[in-house]
């Protein structure tokens, strides 16, 4: 049985947790008060909560962790999977039926259509920019070429 002046295991809500507290008041053998050891405070007897290391307590910290963890993967991730080259294989790849024209200032171009360019080497058009210009694919970088202009599909 505990009595007045000994020593428990008790809450502190200032330390925000579990403490040995010395008893100070007993309601029959309930412990009523207890001075926190570590503040020296004196409060209403709360029920350790088995908070015993406020840094492993589970409120917000461990989320935000959990978060930001989380993004940072997706970060890498897409960063690997929207490199101009794995682009590139995957358009030359989808495209393959198509024939492949040797690169002229003068060509008229759809989306799709493979180009080999002297320089650069084999690229796909992504997208044809008004009026005779087009955004193509190579596989060390995506260009903005001269062209005859776009075909009307
Ligand atoms: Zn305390």
């Amino acid at each position: 049985m505990v009595r007045v002046a000994e020593e428990v295991l008790a809450y502190c809500g200032n330390c925000k947790m579990d403490l040995k507290a010395t008893v100070v008041a007993m309601r029959g053998d309930q412990v009523v008060r207890v001075q926190c050891r570590t503040c020296r405070g004196e409060r209403a007897f709360r029920a350790p909560k088995g908070v015993i290391d406020p840094g492993k307590a589970p409120p917000p910290k461990a989320v935000t962790k959990g978060t930001s963890k989380r993004a940072t993967r997706t970060e890498t991730g897409e960063k690997v999977d929207h490199s101009v080259g794995a682009e590139w294989r995957k358009e030359m790849n989808h495209r393959k039926e198509r024939p492949l024209n040797t690169y002229s200032p003068k060509m008229m171009i759809g989306i799709g259509d493979r180009i080999a360019h002297p320089t650069f080497g084999e690229g796909v058009v992504l997208k044809p920019i008004h009026p005779n210009k087009a955004e193509i694919i190579f596989e060390m970088d995506i260009k903005v070429l001269i062209v005859g202009g776009a075909r009307t599909a």
